[in-house]
């Protein structure tokens, strides 16, 4: 597999189960809202469930493959995890 149909594969996954895989509780519906996987800020992290995307406010935002970057702020972890 190449790394585009890697990223493809990765993309396809819904991002409120790769929420889920690393345990984290979000509160709501279409939007949620909850603790960041990046800074720790307690509800400052939410997902769009209609746009599968996340936004920590004020920090970054991204689709579901930006999370593992996000959760650690390391570039050649995101590289590592594709
Ligand atoms: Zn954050």
């Amino acid at each position: 597999m190449n790394a585009d149909a890697r990223i493809e594969n990765a993309r396809a996954i819904p991002i409120e189960s790769e929420i889920a895989r690393r345990g984290i509780k979000l509160k709501g519906t279409v939007d949620r809202c909850g603790p960041c996987p990046r800074c720790g800020e307690r509800d400052r992290f939410a997902i769009n469930l209609r746009k599968q995307c996340f936004i920590c406010r004020g920090a970054s935002a991204g689709d579901v493959i930006d999370i593992p970057e996000a959760s650690v702020g390391n570039l050649a972890f995101r590289g590592a995890t594709l």
